[in-house]
């Protein structure tokens, strides 16, 4: 082989070697290409299951939240402040919808701070956090609680100018906006068992995704179970029957545990007696030594009645010194046994840092005393108040009561005023009923007498009161009597009172029901009639009956204000009888609480406020202070 071929030779060679390598080469970089493509894949799935896991994590921290008993403001913001993070969100919020005198608006349920919302509170004149903010009619926004959907907003300016009570310029909005990259909201619907309000998400981008939406969907899911939940801790809170300071039964459990013990006696005609304890000088002790040694005494003194009570005795803690111990089967001689060994044994203990405490203690026993709950309560504490009096540390035995009962004065007015047709009933349906009231009577059962007796004021309240709520009569006079007490009132003016809450208001008879039922303002003579009724029912309807002339003073002044505003008389202060005033607050209250056809009813909350507001104008302070502290005993403890 001459050169010329070898050279020829070896180029081929080295063109295939070069071949192969170039081929190699291209192999190289098509595997190379493959696997950044590769990387790129698994970088982008990485971010989703990073995304997905992110968003899994946000809902079981949600899910623990709601586990637990914390209240649920703290819960809400938690989990609406977990938002901020997922998603790059700028601000989110709960408004919930409320309504008070002046009508439904939302507020902020939860209320976090950060740039954002400083930066929106400087554009408005308002304080945020306290803004009532109003959804205009025709607002798009009205749409999401209307349909239940969540909807996305990308106009800002519009959204911001149709929830605000105020004009917002559009300079503010600019400014705001400068400041602030949010370029969209996202609300969404959050209705929950009493719960109305929308979640808002401020977002800086200016569209959503699908999976983003979803998501939000199954955050505002879970803050609605929150919610659920949270009504739910609160229900068996509710219906707990112990009192955590001592452990004794409180004043639910003891209501309840005394209507069933009633029947119970009287079904077997058995006694059972109640004893009713109070704390001696507690109050000094507080003022001296703190409330914490109060507190000590407080325990000492539920250990010392727990220590004495039989399983089948009721103790309970009634109100923040009051006692009271049921004891089923035991007669007035037995309790009085038991009610010395109680405070024997008191007198007998070393409470830490106070030493020896003292109560004083009446005793009342059902059947031989009385046959009504109430009276049996009433002078229990009777008998306790007069152990006070008469040195405190002592036993004192109730008096029986006398036997004309005010259920029996009642029965007997209503029978009168039904018999000579006072009331527009036909004849059948009064002859009806009052052989129902008669029977009652007939019964000498205290207990039926009265729950049977208001169940017939209930049925002819409802002729004479056109907004009648069924059910009321009984709960008005619990709370007239709650007020009573806090005044002290003889049992003479108690029967009076109770006596007046059936019939203060029968007059209304004799005004015309259209005149009742209108629901545009009244005419100057129209207002006449209605302020006529209280002395038009008093005189003409109640005067001829027996033994309720008396309560009659009381209800021609039912709607006479503290500060001389009220009528027939203009009287002022205390001119007008303490249980004119008591009626006329247990009155109001209920009418608040109950719809009307130009209004909604008052939540209880709002009625004793709007209540309050009126102290010392329609109602003295001081019957409003204990006006307060009586619901709060039956309502709220
Ligand atoms: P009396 O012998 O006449 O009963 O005098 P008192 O001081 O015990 O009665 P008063 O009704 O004047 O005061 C009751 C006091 O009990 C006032 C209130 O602050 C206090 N009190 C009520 N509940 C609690 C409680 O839970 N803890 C403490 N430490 N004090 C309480
Ligand atoms: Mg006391």
């Amino acid at each position: 082989m001459g050169l010329f071929d070898w050279i020829k030779n070896s180029g081929d060679a080295l063109r295939q070697i070069e071949d192969k390598m170039y081929q190699q080469k291209s192999d190289f970089i098509e595997v190379y290409q493959r696997n950044i493509a590769l990387e790129k894949e698994i970088a982008l799935r990485t971010e989703e299951l990073r995304k997905a896991n992110q968003t899994l994590l946000t809902l079981e921290h949600v899910w623990d939240m709601m586990n637990s008993s914390r209240p649920l403001s703290s819960v809400l913001e938690t989990i609406v402040s977990s938002l901020h993070g997922e998603f790059g969100y700028l601000y989110s919020c709960i408004l919930q919808k409320q309504l008070d005198t002046q009508g439904s608006f939302f507020a902020f349920r939860t209320y976090l701070q950060n740039s954002f919302s400083e930066e929106l509170d400087k554009c408005i004149p308002n304080n945020l956090f306290e803004t009532r903010f109003i959804i205009k009619e025709g607002a798009e926004l009205n749409e999401v609680l209307k349909n239940r959907e969540i909807m996305y907003f990308d106009n800002l300016r519009k959204v911001l100018q149709e929830i605000l009570p105020f004009e917002l310029s559009d300079e503010k909005i600019d400014e705001f906006k400068q400041k602030n990259p949010a370029k969209s909201l996202i609300a969404l619907p959050i209705v929950s068992k009493g719960f109305t309000g929308l979640l808002l998400v401020f977002s800086p981008r200016e569209d959503a995704k699908d999976s983003e939406l979803n998501f939000l969907n199954l955050f505002a899911r879970q803050i609605e179970l929150a919610i659920t939940i949270a009504n739910l801790f609160e229900t068996v809170k509710k219906q707990a029957v112990t009192d955590p300071l001592t452990e004794l039964f409180n004043r639910r459990f003891y209501e309840d545990a005394l209507s069933r013990e009633a029947v119970r006696a009287l079904r077997l005609n058995q006694p059972f007696s109640l004893i009713s304890l109070d704390l001696d000088k507690l109050k000094h002790i507080n003022d001296t030594l703190g409330h914490a040694a109060g507190d000590a005494a407080i325990k000492t003194v539920a250990r010392v009645i727990n220590k004495n009570s039989r399983s089948v005795d009721v103790p309970s803690r009634v109100g923040g010194e009051e006692f009271t111990i049921i004891l089923p089967g035991v007669d007035s001689q037995g309790a009085l046994i038991a009610a010395e060994r109680i405070r024997s044994s008191l007198e007998q203990e070393h409470v830490e840092g106070v030493g020896q405490v003292t109560a004083s203690i009446g005793v009342a026993t059902f059947i031989e005393m009385t046959t009504d709950v109430d009276e049996l309560v009433e002078i229990a504490d009777k008998a306790m108040y007069f152990a006070k009096q008469n040195g405190r540390n002592q036993v004192k035995l109730a008096e029986a009561q006398e036997s004309v009962s005010w259920q029996d004065i009642a029965i007997d007015a209503f029978v009168q005023i039904l018999d000579q047709h006072k009331i527009p009933f036909g004849k059948k349906t009064a002859n009806e009923l009052i052989k129902r009231l008669q029977s009652r009577q007939e019964s000498n059962n205290g207990t039926f007498a009265k729950e049977l007796l208001f169940d017939v004021v209930d049925t002819i309240s409802k002729t004479y009161t056109p907004y009648y709520t069924s059910g009321t009569t009984k709960q008005k006079i619990e709370l007239a009597y709650a007020i009573a007490k806090r005044f002290e009132l003889t049992k003479a003016d108690m029967d009076k009172l109770k006596l007046a809450m059936l019939l203060y208001d029968i007059g209304n008879v004799m005004i015309p029901s259209d005149v009742l039922t209108k629901t545009t303002p009244l005419t100057k003579e129209e207002k006449e009639v209605i302020t006529k009724h209280p002395i038009l029912g008093a005189q003409e309807i109640l005067k001829p009956i027996s033994h309720v002339s008396s309560i009659i003073p009381i209800i021609e002044h039912h709607h006479e204000n503290w500060d001389g505003s009220g009528y027939p008389d203009n009287k002022k202060g205390d001119d007008i009888p303490l249980i004119s005033q008591i009626i006329l607050i247990v009155d109001s209250f209920y009418a608040m609480i109950s719809e009307r056809p130009y209004r909604k009813a008052f939540t209880k909350e709002e009625a004793i406020i709007e209540i309050q507001n009126l102290a010392g104008k329609k109602y003295s302070e001081e019957l409003v202070r204990e006006f307060k502290n009586a619901i709060k005993d039956i309502y709220m403890e």
